[in-house]
């Protein structure tokens, strides 16, 4: 379901990069939005536009990318539009950042204190003292025992999953309105990886944060999302609320996605289905569906035409001319 006041709508938004071989449009004309409280998935593999989707969001894409079309809406502001010191207020303070490796976020020679600290005196939000004590609460708030002591510390006598857990106390730190979680838990172990994205989920619902969670991971970490949208080439191929997604995805590449990586429940012994091929080079992206090389259920009229997005449940769309067709049986047969 959309939710009824959006913190974040993205409408339209296109992102490239022009090389010497010629444009590649990392992203293609995406929609989506995120609400207060709510966590939003982008799903896709490597490649896929997802990343490049969340600094456009933040405004970080660096030249010669560029962004040459849509809207970032957040609390109603268009972020493309305003200026560079504006951007700069959002940043870090009502928008925060979760990155994969937090090892290369967090300054090792800095105690974990003044790191968790230190948006909050970079956006003039509490003096010293007031923003260390905040900082301990935060710490409790992520569970790390023994918060007040562990503000002295320095990120190497942390562990992998404690220093994320940081990371989430860091971005917390000014209550920002969106935080951006871009494969916070690829290099934790699976338990780990539930842990952190529980937390982030109650920090989501606490704090009524949106949260967008970028992730190649639909097993495992998207499970944890209130709406997923799957990737593909740039554009968004699949959309729907978690349950629904789960329950009945709609695109072969989703299918594709759940057979090749490890869920949660995943029975032991079961193997996993790589999906074949690889995704297509970014300078020739194939007529018709980008996917059809690649899918084991492509038609010949796949390679000709692009297929059309086709509403398959209320919350659920789906660029497939598969679901096209399901839907045209469906009217048929409620016709009769
Ligand atoms: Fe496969 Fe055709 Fe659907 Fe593309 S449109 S996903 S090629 S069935």
């Amino acid at each position: 379901m959309s939710p009824a006041s959006p913190v974040l709508q993205v409408k339209g938004l296109r992102v490239e990069y022009p090389t010497r071989r010629g444009v590649v449009h990392a992203v293609d004309d995406i929609s989506f939005d995120v609400g207060a409280g709510e966590i939003v998935a982008l799903v896709g593999e490597s490649g896929c536009g997802k990343s490049a989707t969340a600094h456009a969001v933040l405004r970080l894409i660096a030249a010669p990318g560029r962004v040459p079309g849509g809207q970032i809406l957040f609390e109603n502001e268009d972020l493309l539009a305003v200026s560079e010191a504006r951007i700069r207020q959002v940043r870090g303070n009502r928008i925060a950042m979760v990155f994969q490796e937090p090892m290369s976020s967090l300054n090792p020679v800095q105690r974990i204190g003044d790191q968790v600290a230190e948006p909050m005196l970079q956006h003039g939000l509490a003096g010293k003292a007031e923003a260390w004590q905040r900082a301990g609460q935060l710490l409790a708030r992520v569970n790390i025992p023994d918060p007040q002591a562990r503000l002295h510390d320095y990120p190497h006598q942390f562990s992998g999953g404690m220093r994320q857990r940081v990371m989430i106390a860091t971005a917390m730190a000014c209550s920002p309105r969106l935080i951006i979680a871009d494969e916070p838990t690829t290099a934790l172990d699976v338990t780990v990886q539930a842990q952190i994205i529980e937390l982030l989920r109650s920090a989501a619902k606490a704090d009524a944060t949106g949260v967008l969670l970028i992730t190649h991971n639909l097993g495992v970490v998207a499970r944890y999302a209130d709406r997923v949208n799957v990737m593909y080439g740039g554009q968004i191929v699949e959309s729907a609320d978690a349950d629904a997604l789960y329950a009945a995805p709609a695109h072969p590449y989703t299918r594709g996605l759940l057979q090749s990586v490890p869920s949660l429940t995943q029975p032991l012994g079961e193997r996993l289905v790589p999906i074949s091929g690889q995704p297509f080079d970014a300078l020739n992206r194939p007529g018709g569906c980008s996917f059809h090389p690649r899918c084991p259920q492509a038609q010949p009229r796949c390679r000709e035409q692009s297929p059309p997005q086709v509403q398959v449940g209320a919350s659920h769309r789906v660029v497939c001319w598969l679901a096209q067709d399901g839907a045209a049986e469906a009217s048929a047969e409620a016709a009769c």
